[in-house]
Formats: C-alpha cells, sequence, structure tokens
C-alpha cells in the first residue's frame, strides 16, 4: 500500500485525503490500529469505538485501543464496543495504518506512541488547538466542538451508513465534548449531525444520564468536602477558584478515582473568577490539573507552558509540585502579562 502525504493542509482537502487512505486501508484488508488518549472521556473513546467499527464494516482488520491499562470507568464502560479493545501489549509492531483520535500530543498515546512511527501511514484525527500537528497525515480542525464529528465526516466519506451502534458513540463524544450543546464551540452543524443521530433512534437521555448524571451516593460527600475548601482569589488573573481532592480521598468515599473528574464542572460555576482549578492527586502524587475559563483566558497556551495542553478554554496538565507549588506555578501564569 502506498500513501502519499497530503499536500496541502486544509480540513476539506484533509479529509478527503484521510478517508481515502482508511478506504484503500479497507479495501485492502489491511491492518488498522487506532488509539484514544490515556484516560480515555467520551469524545476519546467514542471516536476510536465508531471509527473502529465503521473501518471493520468497509473490511478493514481493526484492533481499537488505548494507553495504559485496559479498565473503564463506569460511565463509559457500557459503550457499544468497548467489549471489544484490546490492551496495547496485544498490538502489532508494524501495522499498515495507525490512527490517533483526540490526542493533543504524542505523549497523550504512552505506550502506544511509537506506533506514530512504525506504522505505515499514521493519521492524527483531533480538535485541540495545541496539537502541534504530527503523524503522516492529518484530520486536525479546533474548530471541531469534538473529535467525533471529524469521524462522522470520515464515516459519510466512506460510506458507511450510521445505526444505532455508531450513533451512540458519536452522540457520547458530541454531548460530552460541547457540554451538552451548551459551550461556544457548538454549531449549527452540532445539531445538525445531533439530528441525525437522533433519527436513528438512540436513546439520547439515556446515554447523557449515564455520562452525565450518575454517580456513588458517596460522590455527594465527596463533592461537599472539595467544593467546602475551594479558595476564591478575585485579584489572580481574571479571578482564580481553585481546590483540591485525590484518589486517595476519593477512597475514603467509596469511590474510584474516576469520580474526580466531574468536580471540575461544578467549581467553574463561581462567577467570580474566569478560571476555575482542580487538583487531582494521583496515586503516584502527582498532580492532575483541570483548567476552565468562562471565555477571558487562553488556557490552551498556559497549560503548554506547564507541560499539557488542551483547547481555548479547558485544559489540563500533569505537575510533580507539592499543591502549593502547583498552584504558584499556576498563579504566576495567569498574572504574567
Ligand atoms: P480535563 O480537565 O477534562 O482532564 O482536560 C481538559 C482538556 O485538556 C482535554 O481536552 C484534555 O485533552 C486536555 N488535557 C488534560 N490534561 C492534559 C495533559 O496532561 N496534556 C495535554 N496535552 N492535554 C491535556
Ligand atoms: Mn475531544
Amino acid at each position: 500500500m502506498s500513501v502519499r502525504p497530503t499536500p496541502a493542509p486544509g480540513a476539506a482537502a484533509a479529509t478527503r485525503t484521510v478517508a481515502g487512505v482508511l478506504a484503500e486501508a479497507a479495501e485492502a484488508r489491511a491492518t488498522v490500529v487506532l488509539s484514544g488518549h490515556v484516560n480515555p472521556d467520551a469524545d476519546a473513546l467514542g471516536s476510536t469505538l465508531a471509527l473502529a467499527e465503521g473501518l471493520r464494516r468497509r473490511g478493514a482488520r481493526v484492533l481499537a485501543t488505548f494507553p495504559g491499562e485496559l479498565t473503564l470507568p463506569a460511565s463509559l464502560g457500557w459503550l457499544p464496543g468497548a467489549e471489544g479493545l484490546v490492551p496495547s501489549s496485544a498490538l502489532p509492531s508494524a501495522p499498515e495504518v495507525f490512527v490517533s483520535l483526540d490526542a493533543a500530543s504524542p505523549g497523550r498515546l504512552g505506550e502506544v506512541a511509537p506506533l506514530l512511527d512504525a506504522a505505515v501511514t499514521s493519521v492524527v484525527v483531533d480538535h485541540h488547538a495545541s496539537n502541534p500537528g504530527f503523524g503522516t497525515l492529518q484530520l486536525i480542525d479546533p474548530g471541531a466542538p469534538a473529535t467525533v464529528t471529524l469521524v462522522a465526516d470520515l464515516l459519510d466519506d466512506l460510506g458507511v451508513t450510521l445505526d444505532q451502534q455508531l450513533a451512540t458513540c458519536l452522540y457520547a463524544g458530541l454531548a460530552a465534548d460541547t457540554g451538552s450543546f451548551r459551550f461556544g464551540s457548538t454549531r449549527p452543524q452540532t445539531h445538525e449531525l445531533a439530528a441525525r443521530l437522533l433519527a436513528t433512534g438512540i436513546d439520547h437521555a439515556e446515554i447523557s444520564r449515564r455520562l452525565f448524571d450518575t454517580a456513588p451516593f458517596g460522590w455527594l460527600g465527596l463533592l461537599s468536602v472539595v467544593t467546602g475548601r475551594a479558595v476564591l482569589e478575585p485579584g489572580t488573573g481574571a479571578g482564580l477558584v481553585w481546590t483540591w481532592s485525590s484518589t486517595a480521598e476519593a477512597a475514603e468515599h467509596g469511590l474510584p478515582g474516576e469520580q474526580l473528574e466531574a468536580l471540575v464542572d461544578v467549581v467553574r460555576s463561581a462567577e467570580e473568577a474566569d478560571v476555575a482549578c482542580v487538583l487531582k492527586g494521583q496515586d503516584d502524587g502527582s498532580w492532575s490539573v483541570s483548567l476552565r475559563s468562562r471565555g477571558g483566558t487562553d488556557l490552551a497556551r498556559i497549560a503548554i507552558e506547564l507541560g499539557g495542553g488542551g483547547h481555548t478554554l479547558a485544559a489540563g496538565y500533569t505537575s510533580t509540585l507539592d499543591r502549593e507549588g502547583t498552584i504558584a506555578a499556576l498563579r504566576e501564569q495567569l498574572t504574567r502579562r
């Protein structure tokens, strides 16, 4: 199989080229490996599972994975096709095609990242503003509200008909990354895609309930502790509200570490602060930092400065400093002119 790099960027041209490579691979019954980013969210996983299933239907030999241990949070483990994910240890060392989905940088692919170079062709499908562009072929659109919208375009180009299985995966990513169509990234086409997905007959209310509105009772106790210790710093940049928790503290409330992820969605509602930050202490002692802006701060830039990445209004990074040091470094970035 021979593949030429994209001659010219531009989302439309890139869509055709990436779709062309994938169609050619499917036609040739080639092996295609797909991976989302580490600790996959609904967009990473929905993108991976939907494109994997579409390519499988077109004839490709497909292996879908994500870096790290192959366990998913309860909110995502039910997505159709998740049971067919393979551990990264079971991947071929040099597949014909490797597709990276929703990963802002090679580092976010963890131990799967070497496939970017080892594969004959590596395709990067993503929507992060901080994506530097890696792999042989890119379909990167920072204006896309979710990676699943790019996957929906690819499935259309591949001639794959959307059914409930595919639509469930795509809707999960779309609803999650648009904040259920509340964020500014939501466009007319976003609702048009949502309409197409709903028209397949998916149970969107059930999908949303599972993704956003279901947690063990212990989460309420954790939430009260974490919001109770939140600190408001109106003078830090355009205002900062921050708090912290840890996997150990989640465990005290009978919760897995994944339950720390939704805390920032509550903390961000403090109107006095443009930026909300939740420090999530990990088992290894590092802090996984979640940042959200109400619109006045470029968090992708700040997260890149601090070793991570993301979108303008939602970004993150890992810090190995202690808690005060981590917040001090963030404060410095937020007050820098
Ligand atoms: P969250 O706060 O939900 O974990 O992440 C918010 C956004 O920042 C997501 O788009 C996610 O991909 C990105 N992000 C979070 N942590 C990191 C990181 O360590 N590195 C990079 N490059 N992006 C991150
Ligand atoms: Mn995404």
